[in-house]
C-alpha cells in the first residue's frame, strides 16, 4: 500500500470549477474514481454550490446501486476486558472508573434474546482484546450461542464480527464458525499518529494491526470490513487511506472490502482524550459523499455515535448500512447495565422509532441476510452491485424482512406507515416475476411463514 503517494496527492492544486464537474460527471456513471479524482473532490474548497453537485451525486449513485434499502443491526459487547492502551476508548487498560465485565454464555444468550425481542436479525460482536481472559475459544462460543439462540420462531440470522487483529489459524475458526463479515478498523493510517494513541498491548503494532485483512481473506473470509475513526488525524489522508487500502486489497487478493465504516472520535467515560482532528459535521457529509462516489460497490456503514438528525442527512448520501438501538455497555440490552460502555452514544431511538422514521423518509429499512446465506459474498458479491444486480434483490428482501418485523414487532404507528407504503413499494420492483414472487411471499408472511428470501 503506497501512503507516500497520499501526501502527495494532498500537495496537488485544488481543482478548477470546471474539473470538479468533470471529475461529478464520471463520478456519476457508478464506475468509481481513481485516487486522483477522490483526492480532488477532498481538496477542492467547500462552498455550498460544489457541496450540492457533490452530494446529489452521491445521493444519485447509491439510489442506482443500492436503491433505497438501508441494512439495520445492533452491536453486542461481549467483553470491555482489554490488555491494550488505546488512548481514546474507555475499555483500555489503564482506565480504573469503568465496571470491568466479559459476559458468560448464558449472559449472551440473555443479550440475543434481548435483541431479538426487539426485531433484530443481524448482530455486530464486538469485544476488547485480552487473549487470557476472552480469548478466540471464547469469541467462538459466544457466536455458536448468540447463533443457537431463538425467540419463538426468530433467531440472529448474520453476526458480523468486530474483534481484535489475529493470527490466519484464528481467522479459519471465525470463518468456520459461520460468521458474516469480519470488521476491523485501522484507526488511523498514518502511522506516528497510530504510534502516539496506541500505546501498550499487541494493537500497538501498526504492522500486525494493518496486514490483518491480508490474513482474513488468506483464511478464506472474503467479506471483511474496514474503517478509521475519524478525529484522530486529517480526513482528508484518512479518506484516501481507505480507498488505498481497499484497492491494494483488491489488487493483491481479488476482493474489495464488503464495508467501510466512517465512525467519529466520541468522549468515552473516564477519558480525557480529545480529538486532535476533529471532523465537523459538514465535513463527515463530504468523507461519506465521496467514499460513496469512489468505491460504489461497498457498503458504508454508521453507527449510533452520530445523532438522529445527523444520521437521516447521511442516509440519503450513500450510508447504506446503520445501527440502531445500540448500546456499548457489556450487558447493556438484557440487564440494561449502565457503567461498562466503550464510549457515549447519540441516537437514542428505539428500533421501531428508527424503522419508522427511515420508513417515513422514503428509504426502506431490511434485516435482510439473503445474500450471505446465499453465498453471494465476496468478489461474487461486489459484481453484483457493480452490474446493479444487488438492487433488484435488495428492494424484495427488504420488503419481506420489514414485513415479518412489522408482523411480530411493529407498533401500531410503524404497520400502518409500512402498510401505506409497500404498494409504491412493490411497484418499483423492475422485473414482473419478481414482483409476483414478492407479493406471494407476502402472503405468506402474513399467514406466519419466516425467513423467506430471495
Ligand atoms: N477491540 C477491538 C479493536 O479495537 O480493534 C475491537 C473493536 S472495538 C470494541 C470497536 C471500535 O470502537 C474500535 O475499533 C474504535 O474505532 C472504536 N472506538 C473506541 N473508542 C471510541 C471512541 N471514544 N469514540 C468512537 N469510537 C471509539
Ligand atoms: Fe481495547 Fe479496542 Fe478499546 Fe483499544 S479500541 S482499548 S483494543 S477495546
Amino acid at each position: 500500500m503506497d501512503l507516500a503517494r497520499i501526501e502527495e496527492l494532498l500537495n496537488l492544486e485544488p481543482p478548477s470549477d470546471v474539473r470538479y464537474r468533470e471529475i461529478l460527471r464520471r463520478a456519476r456513471r457508478a464506475e468509481g474514481l481513481d485516487p486522483e479524482d477522490a483526492a480532488m473532490l477532498l481538496l477542492g474548497a467547500s462552498d455550498s454550490r460544489r457541496d450540492a453537485a457533490l452530494f446529489s451525486a452521491a445521493r444519485e449513485v447509491k439510489r442506482a446501486l443500492y436503491g433505497k434499502r438501508i441494512v439495520l443491526f445492533a452491536p453486542l459487547y461481549i467483553s470491555n476486558l482489554c490488555s491494550n492502551k488505546c488512548l481514546y476508548c474507555a475499555f483500555r487498560r489503564d482506565n480504573d472508573s469503568l465496571e470491568r465485565r466479559k459476559l458468560g454464555l448464558e449472559e449472551i444468550r440473555g443479550e440475543t434474546r434481548a435483541l431479538i425481542s426487539m426485531g433484530h436479525k443481524r448482530v455486530l460482536l464486538e469485544a476488547g482484546e485480552d487473549l487470557a481472559a476472552a480469548p478466540m475459544d471464547y469469541v467462538l462460543d459466544a457466536i455458536e450461542a448468540i447463533y443457537d439462540t431463538h425467540v419463538g420462531r426468530n433467531g440472529i440470522r448474520r453476526i458480523n464480527v468486530n474483534v481484535a487483529a489475529t493470527s490466519v489459524d484464528n481467522y479459519e475458526r471465525l470463518r468456520a464458525a459461520g460468521i458474516g463479515t469480519y470488521q476491523l478498523f485501522q484507526e488511523t493510517y498514518h502511522r506516528p499518529t497510530y504510534e502516539a494513541v496506541h500505546i501498550e498491548g499487541p494493537k500497538s503494532d501498526y504492522d500486525y494491526h494493518l496486514g490483518a485483512m491480508d490474513r482474513a481473506v488468506t483464511a478464506g473470509i472474503d467479506d471483511y470490513g474496514i474503517g478509521v475513526l475519524f478525529g484522530l488525524y486529517d480526513y482528508r489522508y484518512e479518506t484516501l487511506a481507505l480507498l488505498a487500502h481497499a484497492e491494494y486489497m483488491r489488487e493483491t487478493h481479488g476482493i474489495g472490502p464488503h464495508t467501510i465504516s466512517v465512525p467519529r472520535l466520541q468522549s468515552a467515560p473516564g477519558t480525557e482524550f480529545e480529538a486532535p482532528h476533529p471532523l465537523s459535521d459538514d465535513e463527515l457529509k463530504k468523507v461519506v459523499a465521496v467514499l460513496r462516489l469512489a468505491a460504489p460497490y461497498t457498503g458504508l456503514i454508521l453507527s449510533t455515535r452520530e445523532s438522529a438528525q445527523m444520521r437521516d442527512e447521511l442516509v440519503n448520501l450513500g450510508i447504506s448500512q446503520m445501527s440502531a438501538a445500540s448500546m456499548t455497555e457489556i450487558g447493556g440490552y438484557g440487564k440494561g447495565e449502565k457503567h461498562s460502555g466503550q464510549f457515549d452514544t447519540h441516537d437514542h431511538r428505539s428500533l421501531d422509532e428508527c424503522v419508522r422514521d427511515i420508513v417515513s423518509r422514503e428509504g426502506i429499512p431490511s434485516f435482510c441476510t439473503g445474500c450471505y446465506r446465499k453465498h453471494r459474498t465476496g468478489s461474487r458479491f461486489m459484481e453484483m452491485v457493480e452490474a446493479g444486480e444487488i438492487r433488484d434483490l435488495c428492494l424484495p428482501n427488504a420488503i419481506l424482512t420489514l414485513a415479518e418485523y412489522v408482523e411480530d414487532y411493529g407498533s401500531d404507528d410503524t404497520r400502518r406507515a409500512f402498510e401505506r407504503r409497500v404498494p409504491e413499494w412493490l411497484g418499483e420492483i423492475p422485473d414482473e416475476r419478481v414482483r409476483a414472487a414478492t407479493t406471494s411471499a407476502l402472503a405468506e408472511i402474513e399467514s406466519g411463514v419466516r425467513d423467506v428470501y430471495l
